[in-house]
């Protein structure tokens, strides 16, 4: 039962909250969001083989499979190893691009993180601002990935030089965003550094990227990039430096793990007493506090149904509770939980405060939705 030992081992991962991130992607549309996503999935997917403990040769159809349900997918859950210690990272579903609706920061309130994606050749551009604005709005914390790279080389032919200015221009664009839309107590804190590794550069399309620890690491300069694309061996820059394991270096070293974040979060996502025991276990994303999840995402599954995806703050989810949809104003009963393994669902006995569960039961929830305990209905 190999199925059976990677959930135990994801399961195990998850209660040990500093081994989980909350993340999600935001960019300008065309700037290779979908792109990203589909390279960190396929390289890093919960079905990599150090947790399988086998070779898992992917086909192409199933690859093209994974591919369709990535995108429809509320969740995709990640596995990633850093430092010799395995981490989950959730890469919550964030809708195409910036449209009128709340939509987009639904999807916030349950990611402490984002990569931001940036076209190397458009910079920063008006979509980029309005989601790196929601993003500080709900205390998320922006890291840049400069996507797009070759078009540089390519299509501009700047030289590596040229290709530095670029990357400098864009990062003082960045920056200048956080300086402009950040709180006080965020604004220096979460300027990006790509000397700290706070920045990523590479190419989705040909999943190559790197970050300044990563490329001095492995002696790698940007006139390699440059030779790469002249001499036809972007292959080999994929192989040395893999766009999936820059990215999610970045976000397990640079992103807050739940329990840290919702320390500063909370007080901004919840106008309740911080001082009372639910604010208190939210604060602290204590497992054994009472029971909160805030709804991310909604969707009909052909077998299963109505599945809600979210992020217990509070609490553990477990089978056959019984719950208030405080939104609805409705009571409703949880019948199943689950985790994500990449982007499929898989029965678990319970999610604890900090991840993120998909419920079965819970039909009449939609996205934006709280879901509590029955014993804080007083609240
Ligand atoms: P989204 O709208 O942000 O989701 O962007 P997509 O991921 O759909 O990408 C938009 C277009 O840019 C597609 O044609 C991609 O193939 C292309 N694209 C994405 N990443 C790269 C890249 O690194 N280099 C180049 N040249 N094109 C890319």
């Amino acid at each position: 039962m190999v199925k059976f030992r990677q959930t135990e081992e994801i399961l195990k991962i998850m209660r040990n909250i500093e081994q989980v991130r909350n993340i999600g992607t935001l960019a300008h549309v065309d700037h290779g969001k979908t792109t990203t996503s589909d390279s960190l999935l396929m390289a890093a997917g919960l079905l990599s083989p150090k947790v399988a403990g086998r070779a898992l040769a992917l086909d192409y159809v199933e690859i093209e499979q994974l591919r369709q349900m990535t995108v429809k997918a509320a969740n995709v859950s990640l596995y990633h190893e850093w430092k010799g210690k395995p981490y989950v990272i959730n890469l919550v579903d964030t809708p195409g691009h910036v449209d009128f609706t709340g939509h987009v920061t639904r999807s916030l309130r349950v990611m402490d993180g984002a990569l931001v994606v940036v076209d190397a050749v458009e910079g920063i551009m008006t979509q980029t601002e309005t989601v790196v604005r929601q993003a500080l709005a709900e205390r998320v914390r922006p890291l840049l990935f400069i996507n797009k790279v070759d078009r540089l080389i390519k299509e501009l032919r700047l030289s590596a030089n040229e290709v530095q200015k670029r990357f400098i221009e864009i990062i003082r664009d960045f920056n200048g965003l956080i300086d402009l839309y950040a709180e006080p107590g965020f604004r220096d804190k979460w300027k990006v550094d790509p000397a700290k590794g706070q920045v990523a550069f590479g190419s989705a399309l040909h999943k190559w990227g790197f970050t300044i620890p990563i490329a001095a690491q492995k002696g790698i300069k940007f006139s390699d990039v440059v030779d790469a694309y002249q001499n036809n061996t972007v292959e080999e820059l994929a192989e040395t430096t893999p766009l999936y394991v820059a990215l999610l270096d970045m976000v397990v070293e640079h992103i807050p793990n739940p329990a840290e974040a919702q320390k500063y979060r909370i007080p901004k996502l919840w106008h309740g007493d911080l001082n009372s025991e639910i604010g208190k276990a939210m604060l602290n994303a204590d497992p054994d506090g009472p029971l909160v999840i805030g709804v991310s995402k909604v969707v009909v599954d052909p077998h299963a149904g109505i599945v809600v995806t979210g992020r217990v703050f509070s609490g553990t989810a477990r089978p056959g509770e019984e719950v208030y949809l405080v939104s609805a104003r409705d009571y409703g009963k949880i019948l199943q939980v689950g985790l994500y393994m990449g982007p499929y669902r898989e029965v678990a006995n319970e999610i604890t405060a900090g991840n993120i569960v998909a419920l079965l039961g819970v039909d009449k929830a939609r996205s934006g939705e709280t879901i509590i305990e029955l014993s804080l209905i007083h609240i």
